[in-house]
């Protein structure tokens, strides 16, 4: 292969510059060209790509959200958005396709595949909910991010003594709400993968309580229901004020830590080397620090498994 091609797609995660960064550079070193393709696939049916050389890809290691774009794209679900896509990729000579994105972007790229279009995906989501990979690129930034937030709204918990109620992203995935709630030492942690009982909650309030905590901290995923919502039983049951914060998107952007532009750079040199070893359909993993690659309908057939002996270790600390 001499031409390759990288795109960024769905929810943008803190470290995708940093995986185009290493895709671009390393194919630099094999003496490869590099295309980047912009608005993910909605850019690669227009066939809005261009050439990336090493300069295009310089200072922006450190910077959050994606040079390239990231877009949703319908028309690119249908059979005649694929095959537009796969001739604007033969038009620029383009053999071998990276994409950088969640799940859903992982479904676009077999479908490139499924045509005889070569493609690789790197796991960038903020969730974490990638099966296969034990971390994907940008969790570490957005749990980095909610910690920080946590530890400023103790502190007005603490004054005030209140009870605070902290809604985080993750529709279906609660790995940022749990490792949040065990780094920030929350009471509680409420996530889609963990039934819980609100007299249960109610419970260990009251026990802070006698202990004679000053505040309470409790972390909702977005995806089991509201703050609000749980805020108003709380109240409901226990008279106490309460307050609810929702995070939102300052989750998703910010300069990546340290340990997600390492992820991205091993990754997206990783999957530079896969497609120039003649890989394809796979995506690349991180499991136990070692770098794999995983075919994709393995990694898409599964259900993400969430670290449940994390969810009891926090439970046990927060009592
Ligand atoms: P993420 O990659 O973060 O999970 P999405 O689920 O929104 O984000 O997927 C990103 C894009 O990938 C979609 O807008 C669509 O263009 C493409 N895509 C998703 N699922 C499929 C599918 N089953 N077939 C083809 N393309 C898909």
């Amino acid at each position: 292969m001499q031409k390759l091609a990288v795109l960024t797609s769905g929810g943008d995660s803190p470290g995708m510059n940093a995986a185009i960064r290493a895709a671009v550079r390393r194919a630099a070193y094999h003496g490869v060209q590099m295309f980047g393709v912009y608005h993910g696939y909605e850019g690669l049916m227009k066939g809005d790509i261009q050439e990336m050389t090493l300069g295009s890809v310089g200072d922006i290691i450190h910077r959050g959200g994606t040079i390239l774009y990231s877009a949703r794209s319908e028309a690119f679900k249908t059979e005649a958005g694929q095959q537009k896509a796969v001739e604007q990729l033969h038009k620029f000579g383009i053999e071998g396709l990276i994409v950088i994105g969640g799940d859903g972007s992982f479904r676009g790229a077999q479908k490139l595949t499924e045509k005889g279009f070569p493609t690789i995906g790197v796991p960038g989501t903020i969730d974490n909910d990638i099966p296969c990979t034990d971390f994907t690129i940008g969790f570490d930034t957005a749990l980095n991010t909610i910690v920080e937030a946590i530890d400023k709204i103790r502190d007005t918990a603490t004054s005030h003594e209140r009870t605070y109620i902290i809604e985080v992203m993750g529709r279906d995935a609660g790995d940022l709400a749990l490792w949040a709630g065990l780094a920030a030492g929350a009471e509680s942690i409420i996530i889609p993968e963990e039934s819980h009982d609100m007299n249960d909650i109610i419970e260990r309030l009251h026990a802070g309580q006698r202990r004679g905590k000053k505040h309470s901290i409790i972390i909702v995923a977005e995806g089991v229901g509201s703050a609000a919502s749980y805020a108003e039983a709380i109240t409901r049951e226990t008279g106490w004020e309460t307050r609810v914060t929702v995070l939102g998107h300052i989750q998703r952007g910010g300069s990546p830590t340290a340990m997600d532009r390492m992820l991205a750079s091993r990754m997206g040199a990783a999957a530079v080397d896969l497609l120039l070893e003649g890989k394809k359909d796979r995506m690349v993993g991180i499991q136990n620090n070692r770098i794999v690659d995983v075919d994709f309908n393995e990694a898409l057939s599964q259900k993400h498994q969430l670290d449940l002996s994390v969810y009891q270790l926090a439970r046990t600390l927060s009592i």
